[in-house]
């Protein structure tokens, strides 16, 4: 018999719920219609479609007709970066001024650094506390008269930090009172959907982004909410779908999974409060038996099921490789950068050192662990890192 995988990785991606599948599987090969045909055949997918709108909107309290459907949160961050500086361009603004923070995803970092390398923006990016939080005033300090788009993340997929990004909206709304060009406030709130309000009048956001992947719906499908009067370019061009902003045929299996994943969130918030008690025992356990090691990020301001520990002394990727020999599945902290062996740059923005941030090793858990799981991990846990010691030496 295949021996029970514990999957703390959830941060990465999240498996399907089957409530989900089910609903998806009809528009595989029974509701297989185009949304944009006139038939019946058609008709049937469009609804389809439009209920997964509409679910969505309710969750962020927002008008169905705010939600725009893309290929998932890398999209939709990519093009509320190039959409709000095309439009900028388009209103002749000599060079548009784009604030976000060095702990973005890389869907945000790496577009709006390729523009500022262009010579196309300009580009200020907001520090963290080493506890990986914003100051709100900080934000303030930094809007300039040229300033089109402010970008901050909800929680971080790294370290699980949350941001105040209701009371930056509220800065920045106030801020457009008094404005002719108005600040566009955008949130990737990818990791924030499970556990945080994420109704979009309570935070004062303007735009915000979502992922299926991350909430137990498919991969590949995400969106974006955009309020209602803001002027965007599309990044996607041809047959104008998604009210002419977003082009090619709609993913109607993906739409319907994201919105009955969305719908689950709302039903399945009491999980949260097991996620938290079981993240709780983890990192108790982690500092109890295991010396040197050091928990990054703000214990208070963070995801309820995440925990990310550097464990000094050893590699975060050998510990990761013992860990996957017994089918316990965690994530390193530097996972992201580990094509180019550079420790992540959320690790080197909160100021750990390059051995700090290579020793760190992410666990995030989800709806499916059990309080058996955590009594596993950290009698596997204690042991992997005792003999790593030992082999470096530390
Ligand atoms: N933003 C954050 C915070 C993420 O964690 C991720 C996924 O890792 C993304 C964006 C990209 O999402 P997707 O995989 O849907 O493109």
């Amino acid at each position: 018999m295949k021996k029970k995988e514990i999957y703390l990785d959830n941060a990465a991606t999240t498996p399907v719920d089957s409530a989900v599948l089910k609903k998806m599987q009809p528009y595989f090969n029974e509701k297989y219609g185009n949304a944009s045909s006139v038939h019946s055949a058609g008709d049937l997918a469009r609804n389809g479609m439009e209920k997964a709108r509409q679910q969505i909107a309710t969750f962020l309290n927002c008008l169905s007709e705010e939600i725009y459907f893309t290929s998932g949160a890398t999209e939709s961050d990519n093009w509320i970066i190039q959409g709000i500086i095309e439009k900028a361009n388009d209103n002749d603004f000599k060079k548009p001024h784009i604030i976000i923070s060095v702990l973005e995803h890389k869907a945000i970092l790496e577009p709006v650094l390729i523009l500022e390398k262009k010579g196309l923006v300009e580009v200020t990016l907001l520090k963290v506390s080493n506890d990986g939080l914003i100051d709100t005033e900080e934000v303030l300090k930094e809007i300039k008269k040229n300033t089109v788009l402010i970008s901050i993340m909800y929680a971080n997929s790294e370290i699980g930090t949350i941001q105040p990004i209701k009371q930056i909206g509220q800065l920045i709304k106030e801020v457009n009172v008094k404005r002719e060009n108005k600040i566009v406030f955008h949130t990737d709130a990818v990791q924030a959907i499970n556990y945080l309000n994420c109704n979009v009048e309570y935070l004062n956001v303007d735009a915000l982004s979502l992922s299926g992947h991350k909430i137990y719906g498919p991969k590949g499908i995400g969106a974006l909410y955009l309020k209602k009067g803001i002027e965007i370019g599309s990044l996607l061009k041809g047959g104008g779908h998604e009210r002419g902003l977003r082009s090619g045929t709609e993913n109607i299996p993906g739409i319907v999974g994201l919105g009955e994943a969305i719908n689950l969130v709302i039903k399945k918030q009491k999980d949260n409060i097991k996620i938290k008690t079981l993240r709780n025992k983890l990192i108790t356990g982690i500092i109890k038996d295991i010396p040197n090691v050091q928990l990054n990020g703000s214990l208070e301001y963070r995801l309820p099921n995440n925990i990310h520990f550097s464990f000094i002394g050893i590699e975060g990727e050998g510990l990761l490789i013992e860990l996957s020999e017994k089918n316990i599945y965690v994530s390193t902290g530097s996972a992201c950068a580990s094509h180019s062996l550079k420790s992540s740059h959320v690790l080197s923005a909160i100021g750990l050192s390059d051995e700090e941030s290579h020793s760190s090793v992410r666990f995030t858990l989800g709806r499916q662990t059990n309080s058996n799981d955590i009594d596993y991990v950290l009698k596997v846990l204690v042991k992997a890192v005792n003999r790593l010691r030992k082999i470096s030496g530390k």
